[in-house]
């Protein structure tokens, strides 16, 4: 599938759904109140209700300051003179937003959500909004990162949203670019078509792995497992995307998987079940112990070997009691008691 062009079909939906959505008329909605000169003139219980007020409106961009407001609210009085010089401080020429990002801590209730969308608000230009949801979906759009709300992953939305805007001319802006975050992890149209977009890439990934099976591996099915797992540890410290084998490239994850998964001899970790498919080889699944949005590696200490059953079973069972080692793991789901060899 090409990328490109299926993205581009979720953002010409995207645009019909923008135009009606008060997301659209809210652009501009602090234009006038959220300059230099106006937060200067403010007395300081305007100034207070001022703030008080976006906080409680999630910036007119998110919902949920109701828990945050009044944990803010005292904040700003304890110390006006200092929160108002720094929400000066992005109007100002030398501004560093490294310095303005790490002293948020400072102000309790005034966290990086809110705050970037506050910087957004400033210029839209040039602030991208950094919440949950802007993690999450960019997570769906292909891009990794994790869910941590820190600086180095707000360089890293700024250098993703950068990549979307210069692909999709239309998104325009960093404000514009956080709506289609909204639109695809919030509003049903949206997550319909980005969950059809995985699963096509899914598929086309399973199709990838047959075709490795089928076509690369067949020549080194002899191969032992001491060579085996070199191979997925030269894989694993290899940081490129593809990877050419036979002169045929694929997705470096993709081979990886079929390494891992033969490494595993094709059987179930939890239940040893193995599936055997009418042209010989077998059917099983890879999945991540800590997944890849929150962080997890494509490690072999990572992915567990799971049939269709037990994979389900860790993804939507009750669980407790997860024990991870370099060289094992164990976890209870829906009171039953499950051990994997990660080594
Ligand atoms: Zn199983």
């Amino acid at each position: 599938m090409d990328r490109k062009r299926y993205l581009k079909k979720i953002i010409n939906e995207f645009e019909d759904w923008w135009v009606k959505d008060p997301h659209s008329s809210n652009v501009d909605f602090y234009q006038n109140t959220i300059t230099a000169s106006k937060l200067t003139s403010l007395s300081n219980k305007e100034f207070v209700d001022f703030f008080y007020d976006f906080v409680s409106e999630g910036g007119r961009v998110q919902s949920g300051g109701d828990r945050t407001k009044n944990r803010f609210r005292n904040t700003v009085k304890k110390d006006i003179d200092s929160f108002r010089k720094f929400v000066l401080k992005p109007f100002q020429a030398k501004f560093s937003l490294e310095d303005w990002f790490l002293q948020l801590e400072d102000y309790p209730g005034f966290g990086v959500g809110i705050a970037t969308i506050f910087l957004n608000r400033v210029d839209y230009k040039k602030y991208p909004i950094m919440n949950n949801k802007t993690l999450k979906a960019l997570n769906k759009l292909g891009y990794k990162i994790s869910s941590s709300k820190n600086w180095a992953n707000y360089k890293l939305v700024k250098k993703y949203q950068d990549n979307l805007l210069s692909d999709f001319s239309t998104l325009q802006n960093y404000f514009k670019a956080d709506a289609l975050n909204h639109f695809i992890v919030a509003v049903y149209q949206g997550q319909e078509l980005i969950s059809d977009y995985l699963q096509i890439e899914n598929f086309e990934n399973e199709l990838e792995q047959h075709e490795i099976e089928n076509n690369v591996e067949i020549d080194s099915v002899e191969i032992n497992k001491e060579e085996l797992l070199k191979k997925i540890t030269e894989c694993e410290n290899d940081n490129s995307e593809k990877i050419t084998i036979n002169g045929k490239t694929y997705k470096r994850h993709t081979y990886l998987m079929v390494q891992i998964k033969k490494y595993r001899d094709y059987k179930c970790q939890f239940c040893s079940t193995t599936i055997l498919k009418a042209n010989g080889g077998y059917y099983i699944e890879a999945c991540h112990i800590k997944p890849k949005a929150e962080g997890g590696k494509d490690n072999l200490d990572n992915i567990l070997v799971l049939c269709p059953n037990c994979h389900k079973l860790f993804d939507y069972g009750n669980r407790s009691n997860e024990k991870k080692s370099k060289a094992a793991y164990s976890i209870t789901i829906n009171e039953n008691k499950y051990k994997a060899s990660l080594k």
